[in-house]
């Protein structure tokens, strides 16, 4: 139906330095974790302020290493927010936890301060707040509920990096801060992650959870103390992160300039609920809307794909996913989060992206939304 190129709602930004970069490390004969991934650590420490940052193989790797780190096993609950990746709270389960969902704030589709405040109880350990869209959660209510019953704080902030919060960089100050690499996050390694540890935690012990509990003494002897896992980055992947890192803040600021074309293109009269126009903290790491109350999200999505649109659905509310239903979660729990999940939709948004595409976007939804 549309003669011009398929729009995506995302695609990663690689410049030729990187490819070639890839190759030099292809042909250098050290392929995984090596002087790459060291350089990469070295350039998100420089970024996050001088912090402790270790790199791992996702953003999933990073949540689960960081509970481990902050104690948190059976008989701990984890209050995160039902409206995020599903990573996020299969991490508490993982290592033998119980999530607690606390209800979205519909402002800014984030764990809302008043419901999370409300769900600690005396088995609360730690706190992951989201950062959904790259709109940093209220770091103030945060650190002081947290400071006030004594939690950790996990900040699943995969979406965020190039964010701010009053002016600091997301990464920059806080407990742990989790990113990740995924192809679809503003700075990507392919998959991969990064966990910026908080003072209290031994970076050692964060490395030998990350491989096979492994310690390796200079003299050459080995020992293992811990359960580790398999989460280690290979220089492959941090090489693409080196040549990404100083792109970012352009990259930012293109999401940024995107953003506020659609806002100013988006018809108010189609039903549309936009997100929070906040250009100050949020590094756009996606523009989402919802849908009209009502309106078929499955026709949309064919309609728009018709025209050679691409749009995204990220999340439906997870608690209601079979897995959680079965742990004893069902409709109704977080009326807010349900409803924003079954109307959200993920509109193109990515640095490559023309100003022409945004219109084009606005059109295509003008079309199909005036004819509901
Ligand atoms: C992408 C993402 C993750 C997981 O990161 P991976 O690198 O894919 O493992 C976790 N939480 C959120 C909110 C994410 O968007």
């Amino acid at each position: 139906m549309s003669s011009l190129p398929f729009l995506p709602f995302t695609r990663p930004s690689l410049d030729e330095a990187t490819i070639a970069a890839v190759g030099d490390v292809l042909r250098s004969g050290w392929l995984t974790s090596g002087p790459k991934m060291q350089a990469f650590e070295a350039a998100l420490s420089d970024y996050c302020g001088g912090r402790t940052v270790r790199a791992f193989n996702s953003g999933t790797a990073t949540l689960e290493i960081a509970l481990r780190l902050a104690g948190v096993g059976a008989g701990d609950e984890v209050i995160t927010t039902p409206l995020t990746w599903v990573a996020t709270a299969n991490v508490i389960l993982e290592v033998g936890a119980r999530p607690v969902f606390a209800d979205i704030d519909p402002a800014t589709r984030n764990i809302a301060a008043d419901k999370l405040a409300a769900a600690v109880t005396p088995r609360t350990r730690a706190i992951i707040p989201v950062d959904l869209a790259g709109l940093p959660a209220d770091r103030d209510a945060i650190y002081a509920i947290a400071g006030q019953h004594r939690l950790r704080v996990i900040e699943d902030a995969a979406q965020s990096l190039g964010a701010s919060w009053h002016g600091k960089p997301i990464g920059s100050f806080g407990d742990f801060v989790s990113f990740s690499f995924h192809a679809n996050k503003n700075l990507t390694t392919g998959e991969g992650g990064a966990l910026v540890l908080p003072p209290d935690v031994d970076p050692a012990l964060c490395e030998r959870l990350r491989l096979q509990g492994v310690a390796r003494s200079p003299s050459g002897d080995m020992d293992v103390d811990v359960l580790g896992g398999k989460f280690n980055l290979t220089d492959i992947a941090a090489v693409i992160g080196l040549g990404q890192l100083p792109h970012l803040s352009a990259f930012t600021a293109r999401r940024r300039a995107l953003a506020r074309r659609y806002f100013e293109l988006l018809d108010p009269r189609l039903g549309l609920a936009l997100p929070l126009a906040d250009f100050e903290n949020s590094n756009w790491h996606m523009f989402q809307a919802l849908l009209p109350a009502g309106a078929d999200r499955g026709a949309f999505i064919a309609a728009m794909k018709a025209r050679g649109i691409g749009v995204g659905v990220h999340y439906p509310a997870l608690h209601l996913f079979s897995l959680y239903r079965r742990l004893g979660w069902k409709e109704g729990d977080f009326p807010i989060a349900e409803d924003v999940g079954r109307r959200i939709v993920t509109l193109p948004l990515f640095p490559a992206m023309a100003d022409g595409d945004v219109d084009r976007v606005c059109s295509a939804l003008s079309e199909i939304l005036e004819r509901r």
